[in-house]
């Protein structure tokens, strides 16, 4: 195979990048990717890949609907007659962009979220996935539900027992870095990371950061830092505080760089341990001087 794609295993491929995307060849000629990157642009390099090893895209999945991940798809799908395949709340966010920031601001967002980190190229969905054997040719793929980043995330298993994590957990130097990763369902990000840890596969592709036979350790460090998360929120919520002044909090004692999309991200990061934390009765909420306020139990 030529340079810009790298074995895995068997018929398993990927290209490296800011966004890894997978490659499952199932016929002399024929493949899957999984998940297009953030551009046109990566989707120019995804269609130079399978020219030059005379590979044709019969089919896209997205693991989830964030930018970064199906940004190419649309170039991909102009140049080549791939279908594109994801799960029924991602498909409906990666043919309705908009949802990202409109989601993330809970209105009609401002233009300065209208953008490339936030929406991505809208692309038309033809298949739903579901959890579960999926056949591609002779071959046949393993769905993986890997919810909790993102609502419907899910992971890709190929035959040769490689499974695409997408971003169902993030490299140590990265948590240890930002401390705050991007999920948005802690208790489904709890299931499914510690469902990873009772798994097998020769090797895990996460969609940002390397190839792995073993993310034991890279479990953990998500772990750990969903568990310094709640800690710290717990030791700033002695005191009664509103979402906004939690995020503040925080951000002061992590050291965390802010911009408009970063304060967004950074909300809905709060957002989700304040339901699981309400949900686990560690944390109470009410509306004190017109503010909805959040303290611990
Ligand atoms: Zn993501």
């Amino acid at each position: 195979m030529g340079e810009l794609l790298k074995k895995i295993k068997g018929n398993t491929y990927y290209i490296k990048g800011p966004v890894n995307t997978g490659l499952y060849v199932y016929s002399q000629n024929r493949c899957v990717v999984i998940d297009t990157g953030s551009s046109d642009d990566w989707g120019r390099k995804i269609l130079k890949a399978l020219k030059a090893e005379g590979l044709e895209a019969e089919l896209i999945i997205n693991t989830h609907s964030h930018a970064d991940h199906f940004g190419g798809n649309s170039f991909l799908v102009k140049r080549t007659n791939a279908e594109v395949a994801a799960s029924g709340i991602e498909a409906a966010i990666i043919s309705n962009p908009y949802l990202e920031p409109f989601y993330l601001y809970s209105a009609h967002p401002p233009k300065a979220l209208q953008n490339k980190f936030l929406m991505g190229k809208e692309c038309r969905v033809d298949r739903i996935l579901e959890p579960g054997t999926f056949p591609v040719g002779p071959a046949k793929l393993q769905i993986v539900d890997l919810k909790g980043h993102s609502p419907g995330q899910i992971g890709v298993a190929t035959p040769d027992g490689v499974l695409m994590t997408a971003d169902a957990y993030f490299s140590t130097h990265i948590v240890e870095k930002y401390k705050l990763p991007y999920f948005t369902n802690i208790a489904d990000t709890l299931d499914t990371l510690k469902g990873l840890k009772g798994t097998d596969y020769s090797f895990y592709l996460p969609c940002h950061g390397d190839l792995s036979s073993n993310i034991e350790g890279e479990i953990d460090s998500n772990l750990k830092a969903i568990s310094e998360a709640m800690g710290t929120i717990r030791w700033a919520l002695i005191k009664p505080l509103t979402r906004e002044e939690l995020g503040a909090a925080i951000t002061e004692k992590y050291g965390l760089d802010l911009n408009t999309t970063q304060y967004y991200l950074n909300q809905s990061s709060i957002a989700a341990y304040l339901s699981y934390m309400t949900d686990q009765r560690m944390l109470q909420r009410r509306i004190e001087g017109y503010r909805m306020v959040w303290e611990v139990v």
